[in-house]
């Protein structure tokens, strides 16, 4: 794959239109117009994701999170071999604009910043409001074996 546009209107993501939408990943895509319209989720093997694009063989990109946390360095990784291991995302934009940033973390286990209002909680159940996913509290049972030095 190479250079095409990702189809994303950015006014669909503007964190004003719900707080599900990233204010960091929303100025970031507006400082690097470049993967505004080209950019993609992509996912390495080790299951990193990537915002990028490849352009002439190298990925012009940065990690997701850095986008996420507003680490705005995009740079070019030019190794043919990360580039040849890259798998498209396909559906991560269309996700994204449906359910915001539940689309980056759908086991809801992400502390995201401006996030306050992510969950109606309800007893031992919460709701997501940005996505609707409904969760219970599961308390575990946890043995830990620690090891420590005695006197003799
Ligand atoms: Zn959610």
């Amino acid at each position: 794959m190479n250079t095409l546009p990702n189809f994303l209107d950015l006014g669909l993501i503007n964190p004003k239109r719900g707080d599900k939408y990233s204010p960091n990943l929303f100025r970031f895509l507006k400082k690097h117009r470049s993967l505004a319209q080209y950019g993609w989720v992509w996912k390495d093997p080790e299951g990193m994701r990537w915002l990028g694009y490849i352009h002439d063989g190298d990925f012009i990109g940065c990690r997701l999170m850095s986008a996420l946390c507003g680490w705005g360095d995009v740079a070019c990784y030019p190794q043919v071999q990360f580039v040849a291991s890259l798998d498209v995302v396909k559906d991560f934009w269309p996700q994204y604009v449906a359910i915001g940033r539940c689309a980056i973390d759908p086991a809801h286990t992400e502390a995201f910043l401006s996030a306050e209002n992510r969950f109606a909680d309800r007893g031992d159940t919460r709701t997501c409001n940005w996505c609707g996913t409904q969760q219970y509290r599961q308390t575990k049972k946890r043995t830990v074996i620690e090891t420590v030095w005695v006197n003799l």
